[in-house]
């Protein structure tokens, strides 16, 4: 988040003896004069402005908290090295606190408030009832605006209990289910058999380079990629700023500098709007797959013919031993992992299978 400024305003400070409000520059109560103290909280005013003057700015704008006389406790400028009231050294005065948020920045006009004694409209800011001197109370604050930055997270709905239990109980069905199959397959059965038939198949996949049309961001990409139509898309938020770069700000409010200022800043985000194209790039592309097939042992690669811009893909093979039971007439199917292993199954031939429950054979071995 990168925090702007947006100006410094005069903070106030209420007189703890007579309760009288003074603007935050001044040390010395208006009324009683009283000195502010160092316990004594600088507030935000009900009306606040932005600080133009150029002297007052420029005093803004360097922020160094007053400092406490460790003596009599005076509140002196920063650069002071004597205290202004007794004159005590004041190397070892302490500082006021710096940065402390003292509420949301309001620059719109602020209502006048009638005096609690002869009901004379005055204005929001004023001390003093400008016409029969009463003592002004501060007005009730209204509350600051929301920051968009800052939404709070929606409540999180109550969620019906029925879907969790059905969740549940379709979590527990299938846990059995799982237990049930692996309990079934991994026991088996010595089952005696003869080799009925044999099935091979050998393929090879044919490529060709096709152009194959993508979407990224324009710094993704690859180089020789044929560009085509492109949009401003919204890519990322960053707290630093951008060129071009969208700017989302929140409510301005304001810090408590020390010195009696207040400077007025903002918290602030940027949206990144990148170009986002459509491209197109050549890539091998599978067009044909040439396949042979046999129900012999003797397996065979297919023969490929190939145009100058193709080349050869992926091969794959397969090998399928169907067995009819000795005894009986169930007939079990066997998948096979190699030509080597395929080349032993001939025709007639006596087998011992492994076959699980659910009927599918894990194993074979040449039976005795
Ligand atoms: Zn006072
Ligand atoms: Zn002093
Ligand atoms: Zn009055």
């Amino acid at each position: 988040m990168t925090q702007k400024t947006v100006g410094y305003v005069e903070l106030e400070w209420m007189c703890t003896y007579c309760d009288t409000r003074n603007p935050g520059t001044h040390k010395k109560c208006a009324s009683c004069g009283a000195m502010m103290g160092e316990a004594d909280q600088f507030e935000a005013p009900v009306q606040q402005e932005l600080i133009t003057d150029e002297a007052k700015l420029a005093r803004a704008k360097r922020g160094r908290p007053d400092i406490h006389c460790p003596y009599c406790g005076t509140r002196n400028p920063a650069e002071a090295e004597k205290c202004k009231h007794c004159g005590g050294d004041l190397a070892e005065a302490v500082a006021r606190e710096k940065g402390r948020v003292v509420g949301a920045y309001r620059d719109g006009p602020v209502p006048d408030v009638p005096c609690p004694y002869c009901g004379t409209p005055n204005p929001a800011n004023a001390v003093k009832c400008k016409k029969c001197g009463g003592v002004l109370q501060k007005p009730a604050e209204t509350p600051p605006a929301k920051t968009p930055l800052a939404e709070p997270a929606a409540a999180p709905k109550p969620r019906s209990r029925i879907p969790v239990l059905a969740i549940g109980a379709v979590v527990v069905l299938l846990s059995i289910c799982a237990v049930a199959y692996f309990a079934l397959g991994l026991r088996t059965t010595d089952t005696p058999a003869i080799v009925q038939s044999v099935m091979w198949e050998r393929s090879i996949e044919i490529m060709e380079e096709r152009p194959t049309t993508y979407e990224d961001w324009e710094d993704q990409i690859p180089t020789g990629a044929l560009i085509g139509s492109c949009s401003k898309e919204y890519r990322r938020t960053q707290s630093e700023p951008a060129p071009g770069a969208e700017e989302v700000c929140g409510t301005p409010y304001t810090v408590d500098q020390g010195d009696g200022t207040g400077k007025v800043v903002q918290d602030c985000e940027y949206r990144i709007y990148d170009n986002r194209c459509e491209y197109t790039v050549n890539e091998w592309t599978v067009v044909d797959e040439a396949v042979a097939q046999g129900s012999d042992l003797n397996p065979q690669w297919p023969n490929v013919s190939l145009w100058s811009d193709q080349r050869e893909g992926g091969r794959a093979e397969e090998y399928v031993v169907t067995f009819r039971a000795d005894d009986r007439e169930e007939t079990y199917t066997y998948y096979v992992d190699s030509a080597d292993e395929f080349s032993r199954f001939d025709m007639g031939s006596y087998w011992t299978l492994k076959v699980t429950a659910l009927g599918d054979v894990t194993g074979a071995e040449p039976a005795r």
